[in-house]
Formats: structure tokens, sequence, C-alpha cells
């Protein structure tokens, strides 16, 4: 997947989530060394609707089925914004985060289901 796929997927799935639309909202591909072990990262600026995505490289992936898919991690970062945009003193909760896979994973079966 190359940076200029990922801002198009940025684009298709922002519109599936109208809640996000105020948001100014950026995306980039990062290698590993950048990425403390993550598939991605969701930074939110609350107070002015802004939030930079961050998606692990496809090159530095290890090739297992979970981690293969950065339009999954794309989903999973912007349900973030849904959940936790109102939000800012949000903090890292497994319960969280299995939550928002298993949405970001829901979402991404359904709307393939037929491509
Ligand atoms: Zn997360």
């Amino acid at each position: 997947m190359k940076q200029s796929t990922l801002t198009r997927l940025l684009r298709v799935w922002r519109k599936r989530i109208p809640m996000i639309s105020p948001w100014k909202i950026r995306i980039r591909l990062e290698r590993a060394d950048k990425m403390d072990g993550t598939l991605g990262r969701c930074d939110m600026y609350v107070e002015m609707q802004m939030a930079q995505i961050t998606i692990l490289h496809p090159d530095d992936r290890n090739g297992k089925p979970e981690e293969s898919n950065p339009e999954v991690d794309l989903i999973h970062e912007l349900l973030h914004i849904v959940l936790d945009g109102h939000c800012p003193q949000q903090r890292y909760s497994v319960p969280h985060e299995v939550a928002i896979n298993a949405l970001s994973e829901t979402l991404y079966r359904e709307y393939h289901k037929n491509s």
C-alpha cells in the first residue's frame, strides 16, 4: 500500500463516518522504528478538532493476517476520534482497544462483503 492509497482510503472512510466530518485529519505511513511496536497511532488535538493518524508501513508488517491490513488500522484510528474525540482524558485501556478492534474489523468486513 502506498501513501496515495492510504490518503484515498481516508477520504472513503471519512464519508462513511459523518460524525468526524468537522475534523481535520492527516494520515501518513511510518516505518517500524518510529512506531513503538504499534500498528497505528492517532494524535488528537481535541480543541482544534485536528488529528494526525500514523499507520505502520506495509513493508514492516510481519505477514500475520491480523497485522497485514493497514485499512483495518485506519478504521481503528478513525474510531478513536469518534469515541475519544470529545474526551481528552481518555487513557489507553485494553478493553477499550479490544472493543475498537472488534468494531473496525466488523466495519471492514461489512463494507468489503460484496467486493
Ligand atoms: Zn487503539
